[in-house]
């Protein structure tokens, strides 16, 4: 076997410098921080050139062995096969399309749910699932898991998809029951698995996740579900390492590829402009970056929600003064980009400044970083950010330059890589399939903007209906991923509505365990 790689956190909490396993099962380390690798691997660039000869599971195979993994190398392969396999809709799973000779698309939503939170939760749910099997086996865990998720849309499905009738877990998704689309409802209640169950709460997603959390603090129900049921809670969410790994990969794959299809030069640097929320998929391309791909800029592309623009610009990340805005690209609708952390970290290795930052975020909505590190940070990033309606125009306009339709989310990516352009040949990293956000790209293509009002005939349809609309007006090039287009016909195994409260949660989950 190879050399394990063990971890530490950012914040100094964690000594036992845990194995990959560990920290997939922990999540996050005692004392708040996020765990980080001790060391990272390299990668000449031979190494790098020669993903664009292997299937895809290969290359992921391939990074989370250099990574140090503490799984035999036959078992990594094993498992990859099976995140990678017949459930992409495209073979190459993380294609790169040359859309202009200057500009390439990096697709990452081929996946079961049509958005780029596959390319991890296809991944990370089986590692989760062997970590828990082989420490059950060694005596070292007695229960199994029960992953609690609140979601605004996008990763409740994809983190279902992933969970699945995965051994040792169990899945339940809060969501707003009035807050996420008819397609976005439909994909999540007609999920199928033994393990999985679905909630509509009445409330928001803020009202959402403030329950979830308060469930997962409440001492008197995890011990209840530890002697029922055996289960311990898990969040699996972003900030987990096991979701950052998977998101190295495509990177790496992504400048093998580009490579191989003339678009850049071995050797020379490509630029990647990354849609951005948590901060979690351009991390995974600093983190390819710091192995040896030759990415030159990380440009951070965002919405009206744009902290990470003034963070980058100035060096105070300053949610005080801010509104929550409501955008066409509601997955990058964040004021707390959580994994930030790790990369003021990985910029400082620092724990005791990441402990003072973050403090201060927690207490008064700001934190100011040293001019050194700022100057760290402008050394790999630039961000801008891109208006509502600037990005729904934009949809329209490379619709009608290219035949390409973007999801509003890639929009953005898409504007700021036009504006911040240089030499170097940029990579748009786009996160989601247009047909999951078909209400603003039909809004787009007709030319309204955000804040106009559907026309009455198109209100009342359902959102798959709206598809076909959206067909119409761009009929070459608009086809609909088949688990979206046949939604309607799906078979809609949950109902239930709870109230968004502790209570409400811990009740919906104590009638399911039964
Ligand atoms: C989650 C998500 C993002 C943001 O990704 P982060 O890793 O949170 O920065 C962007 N676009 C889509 C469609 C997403 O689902």
């Amino acid at each position: 076997m190879r050399r394990e790689t063990t971890y530490h956190d950012t914040r100094g909490g964690d000594r036992s410098h845990p194995a990959f396993s560990d920290v997939v099962v922990t999540g996050i380390a005692p004392g708040g921080g996020l765990y980080v690798p001790d060391e990272l691997p390299a990668l000449d660039l031979d190494e790098v050139l020669v993903f664009a000869e292997w299937p895809y599971w290969r290359r992921a195979a391939a990074i989370f062995s250099r990574f140090g993994v503490d799984l035999p190398t036959g078992r990594i392969d094993a498992l990859m096969r099976e995140a990678y396999g017949a459930q992409w809709s495209d073979p190459r799973i993380a294609p790169v399309v040359e859309v202009r000779p200057d500009v390439h698309v990096l697709e990452l939503w081929h996946g079961p749910t049509s958005a780029f939170k596959d390319m991890a939760l296809q991944c990370m749910p089986l590692f989760f699932s062997e970590a828990v099997s082989i420490k059950q086996a060694r005596g070292a865990l007695a229960e199994d898991f029960l992953v609690l998720v609140a979601t605004s849309g996008d990763t409740g499905k994809a983190a279902l998809e992933g969970f699945a009738d995965r051994p040792h877990t169990k899945i339940a998704v809060f969501y707003p029951a009035e807050g996420v689309s008819d397609i976005q409802r439909k994909q999540m209640v007609t999920q199928h698995g033994e393990n999985v169950v679905v909630f509509g709460a009445r409330g928001n997603f803020d009202d959402c996740q403030t329950a979830v959390k308060a469930s997962f603090a409440d001492e008197d129900f995890t011990e209840e579900l530890r002697s029922r049921h055996g289960l311990a809670l898990s969040s699996a969410n972003s900030i987990n390492w096991g979701r950052l790994l998977p998101q190295i990969a495509y990177y790496v794959s992504a400048y093998a590829d580009m490579v191989a299809n003339g678009g850049v030069v071995a050797g020379r640097p490509i630029d990647v402009c990354v849609p951005t929320g948590n901060f979690g998929n351009i991390l995974g391309a600093y983190y390819a970056k710091r192995l040896g791909v030759p990415i030159e800029r990380l440009i951070c592309a965002s919405n009206e929600n744009n902290v990470l623009t003034d963070f980058i610009a100035t060096g105070a990340y300053d949610i005080s003064g801010r509104d929550f805005v409501t955008t066409p690209s509601p997955s990058m609708d964040i004021l707390v980009s959580s994994n930030l952390e790790r990369q003021l970290y990985e910029l400082t290795r620092d724990p005791a400044r990441i402990v003072e930052w973050m403090t201060e975020l927690r207490a008064g909505g700001r934190f100011k970083v040293d001019r050194d590190t700022h100057r760290a940070m402008r050394s790999h990033f630039t961000g801008d950010f891109v208006t509502n309606d600037d990005s729904l125009a934009t949809i329209r306009r490379v619709w009608d330059e290219s035949g390409y339709l973007l999801d509003p989310h890639t929009a953005v990516a898409w504007e700021v890589a036009e504006r911040q352009r240089a030499d170097n040949p940029v990579l748009v990293v786009s996160t989601a399939h247009w047909a999951k956000f078909g209400t603003d790209v039909y809004r787009a293509l007709r030319g309204l903007s955000c804040a106009d009002e559907l026309p009455a005939d198109i209100d009342g349809l359902t959102g798959v209906e709206l598809l076909a609309e959206v067909q119409k007006l761009a009929p070459e090039g608009a086809c609909v991923p088949h688990a979206l287009a046949t939604l309607d016909e799906a078979t809609e195994r949950f109902s239930g509505v709870v109230d968004a409260d502790r209570e409400g949660i811990e009740g919906a989950l104590r009638d399911w365990l039964g």
